[in-house]
């Protein structure tokens, strides 16, 4: 099989293949550290786990950074309205961004890079693009990216013009620029802001110079994968070809470009002044389960747009309960189950394999999580009020392996076996009912319920199931 995706960069679904052997590079943009994470986050960085869990479990070796934009405008401005240092700021937000990460299991990123740890890198790019020619200095202001003297660019986006609603920074804007859209990747400092020495003027750095400062330092001039959400493609992404471009003059910068499409809650874009602002602390406080948001954003095709509602995730939560259940079914036993008497080979185990086959099969194609979640559906939901002989819990194991690995579930750990004595008390429960002992049988459902587990009867006998 061969993992195949979207390139933003030549508008086609192109076979993945590495510069370098079984190695695969990948770069994501990371968060600005001055608030908490929100939803359209948990979809760019669940949607871009997922698709490195996938290319690693396509046996290449995967090393996954993440910038952490440290230093910015927003950042500076939040701390002076929290009246703390710019510092305690970002180290507070960068700790909860983590947290975020870790309880929606988005695991997989190998480096997170800090924009300040990399100033020297940074200030190494801009010296290389002011001795180049490419960029220049403006008084009192900072320096700046020249673009007239880059041909190629537009070439990520097909445009070259800024819109309302792109993605900017305050400190691209000047009078004093030579093109309009030339942007800074060097902002001379005020006096109460944070400043860093260099050769050309102390300052602090722009937004696209850190992504390819800190890139150039882990993979060098070239890579594999730029990910990102779908908004930072112009100028964001397009800046970054144009600065790394300019100073190595290797083409292409990267190989493949992907992106993540536009998460709108109620139908309405996100915004905190239309009231539908919701960050992925809040709506775990509301009682979700994390991993059903990352089911939820897993459902839709991570290139197109996700309408979020409530509603919309409580399906999902669903989705992942009876998951859990049918996870749960590799650890009823005989002992558990009255009737033996069901056939003990048919095709089940078989149609198992073939379900783990038939998802990786859609995922290799540019990472079609909603077919792959049908296609587990299906055979899932052959399974439901039934019971596993052995072969067919083995072949169960086997995709529900699958499932977390790549898809991050992690159906296999939040799905612990019961305890013998809760597996005695159901015998108990089972016996009592059969000899029409009512009040054993209740007395004994009700021990079986406290340790958080419920017990149907199903025509095999009983199937113990996870409250959740
Ligand atoms: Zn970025």
């Amino acid at each position: 099989m061969t993992l195949r995706l979207y390139n933003t960069l030549t508008k086609k679904i192109e076979d993945l293949v590495p510069r370098d052997k079984d190695k695969i590079n990948l770069f994501v943009c990371g968060p600005t550290v001055y608030d908490l994470s929100h939803l359209g986050h948990a979809k760019t960085y669940i949607q871009m786990d997922t698709m490195a869990r996938l290319i690693r479990h396509n046996d290449y070796e995967l090393f996954y950074l993440q910038n952490i934009t440290d230093i910015d405008d927003k950042i500076i401005v939040r701390s002076h309205q929290k009246n703390i240092n710019w510092q305690e700021l970002r180290t507070n937000f960068q700790d909860e961004y983590i947290k975020d990460m870790t309880s929606l299991n988005n695991t997989s990123v190998t480096e997170y890079a800090r924009a300040t740890d990399y100033i020297d890198d940074i200030t190494s790019q801009v010296r290389r693009l002011i001795d180049g020619g490419h960029a220049y200095t403006i008084e009192n202001d900072g320096i700046y990216f020249e673009i007239s003297t880059f041909p190629e660019y537009g070439k990520l986006s097909g445009r070259s013009e800024i819109k309302k609603d792109d993605a900017q920074t305050r400190i691209d804007e000047s009078d004093n620029k030579r093109g309009w859209n030339d942007f800074c990747i060097w902002k001379f400092s005020k006096p109460s802001e944070p400043v860093w020495d260099a050769p050309f003027g102390a300052g602090r750095p722009g937004w696209h110079i850190e992504d390819t400062a800190i890139s150039e330092h882990f993979f060098g001039p070239q890579y594999d994968i730029h990910g990102g959400a779908v908004d930072l493609i112009f100028p964001h992404h397009e800046a970054e070809i144009t600065q790394m471009e300019s100073i190595s003059g290797l083409v292409p910068m990267v190989g493949y470009w992907v992106h993540t499409g536009f998460l709108t809650i109620d139908s309405e874009k996100m915004a905190k002044s239309a009231n539908n602002f919701y960050t992925i602390r809040e709506v775990i406080e509301k009682g979700y389960n994390p991993l059903a948001i990352r089911m939820f954003m897993l459902q839709s095709h991570y290139r197109s747009a996700i309408n979020f509602s409530f509603e919309n995730l409580d399906a999902a939560q669903n989705r992942l309960h009876n998951w859990r259940n049918i996870a749960a079914l590799r650890h009823q036993t005989h002992d558990t189950l009255r009737n033996d008497d069901d056939k003990s080979t048919d095709d089940r185990s078989v149609s198992l394999y073939a379900t783990s086959q038939a998802a990786l099969e859609a995922l290799n194609d540019d990472m079609n999580t909603p077919a792959a979640l049908t296609i587990i559906d299906d055979a899932f939901s052959r399974l439901s009020n039934t019971r596993l002989d052995d072969i067919h819990q083995h072949a169960l194991t086997e995709l529900l392996l699958m499932i977390d690995t790549v898809l991050g579930l992690e159906l296999m750990t939040t799905t612990p076996d019961i305890s013998d004595s809760v597996k005695r008390s159901i015998i108990e429960r089972q016996q009592s009912r059969e000899r029409q002992d009512w009040n054993v049988s209740d007395n004994m459902r009700s021990v079986i319920e406290k340790s958080g587990i419920t017990v149907r009867d199903t025509a095999h006998g009983p199937v113990w199931e996870y409250v959740i």
